[in-house]
């Protein structure tokens, strides 16, 4: 084994406004892979991060903040507030993840202590931030960034299904370089005996 090896933990936008039965933009069973992020959590990464999407109140990928626009079918164009050469088409949500709002804490259910640091995204009101990196998805970025990146399977579920199935998105990680594993898997077991 490679004596650098320096495994980092990323646990990405465990909010309440993503799951059951509160949240305003709940994905389904979302509550399911807590338990999964834990058994993460109590191994030894050297770095564990949490992400936090943190919005202000008239942030550009809520549909309200566009006349007559609705969520999840409708889009809008973001400029790159430093190159406006550079744009892109995001999708609008239903508002969520407000800055100190009980919708942005991270899960209660999540061992927190555990956790280092704390990462909000999404705080501009200009720019759409799914990534901890930049954007658009934080495992394509950390790959792009040169990290060995792999996304455990049974920790991740889309906001997006069943209009981006997980076959889908699988497909495009691995064509990016990030390669998705089981907690069976001997990535993880890597970091058990690391
Ligand atoms: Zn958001």
């Amino acid at each position: 084994m490679a004596t650098n090896f320096k495994p980092a933990l990323i646990v990405v936008d465990l909010q309440e406004d993503f799951c059951p039965p509160n949240g305003s933009l709940a994905v389904a069973n979302g509550r399911d892979i807590i338990p999964t992020i834990n058994t993460l959590l109590s191994l030894p990464f050297a770095l564990k991060i949490a992400t936090k999407d943190w919005h202000p109140a008239d942030h550009i990928s809520f549909a309200s903040n566009h006349a007559g626009k609705k969520p999840f079918t409708d889009f809008t164009t973001i400029i790159n507030p430093t190159n406006a050469a550079e744009t892109y088409e995001t999708r609008l949500w239903p508002v969520h993840c407000i800055q100190n709002t009980a919708g942005a804490e991270l899960l209660p259910e999540l061992d927190i202590s555990k956790i280092d640091k704390v990462v909000e995204k999404g705080t501009v009101k200009e720019v759409e931030m799914y990534s901890a990196f930049y954007d658009p998805c934080t495992a394509i970025d950390s790959a792009k960034e040169g990290f060995k990146t792999v996304v455990v399977a049974e920790g991740t579920r889309g906001v997006d299904q069943p209009v981006t199935t997980w076959d889908k998105v699988k497909e495009e990680l691995e064509g990016k370089g990030v390669d998705v594993v089981s907690m069976e898997g001997e990535e993880v077991a890597k970091v058990r005996n690391a």
